[in-house]
């Protein structure tokens, strides 16, 4: 079972790579972001509790953010390989995401970083901020999304190449050649 995390800071085209990663492989998408802007929206406990954190650029709790995608997961197709984008992002997290596929007999096939320089993620972001109305697109929450990525996030990357699942992605250029080059790498997977 293909089994597919993609990694890399915010504005990096996670969510968009996603999307095209899910339906050429046929993968279930699951967003951690999106898991809690749908919290949110609902106003459940968990989403009053991850609001107070998105709306400031920090990271959601590890155990609220894993409360969320351990009941989404439960809903989801057994038979189904799954693309993580947002998740881990702590190695907390990539800890908890060992047990997780463990209890669903699976594991990771691999960890796509996509890789751009932080400049490029600020035009990114704040052109973002003018098109989607997303209430942590803003200049301060930007920053202190980046800042947070660096120190808490960053790290995460050292815990899978140490497992030799670690693949870097040039993540700038056109949106389908570097769907093309992820591409590749999973077809040798599949
Ligand atoms: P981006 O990658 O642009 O930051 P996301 O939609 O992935 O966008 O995440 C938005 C916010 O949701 C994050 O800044 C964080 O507060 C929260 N979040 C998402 N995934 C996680 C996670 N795995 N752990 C903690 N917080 C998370």
């Amino acid at each position: 079972m293909l089994n597919v995390v993609i990694f890399g800071a915010p504005g990096s085209g996670k969510g968009t790579q996603s999307k095209k990663i899910s339906e050429k492989f046929n993968l279930a998408h699951v967003s951690t972001g999106e898991l809690c802007r749908r919290a949110i929206h609902n106003n459940t406990a968990e989403g009053v509790i991850a609001k107070s954190y998105i709306d400031k650029g920090e990271l959601v709790p590890d155990d609220t953010i894993i409360d969320i995608l351990d009941s989404f997961l439960e809903k989801l197709p057994v038979d189904k390989g799954i693309i993580f984008d947002g998740f881990p992002r702590t190695v907390a997290q990539a800890e908890a995401l060992i047990q997780i596929m463990k209890e669903h007999d699976t594991k990771v096939s691999v960890l796509l970083n996509l890789e751009v320089e932080r400049e490029e993620l600020l035009n990114r972001l704040l052109k973002r901020a003018e098109t989607e109305n997303r209430s942590d697109d803003n200049m301060e929450t930007i920053n202190k999304r980046l800042e947070v990525y660096e120190k808490q996030t960053l790290p995460v990357i050292e815990f899978y190449r140490k497992k030799r699942l670690y693949k870097p992605i040039k993540g700038i250029g056109d949106v389908n050649d570097i769907f093309d080059r992820i591409s590749d790498i999973l077809d040798e997977l599949k």
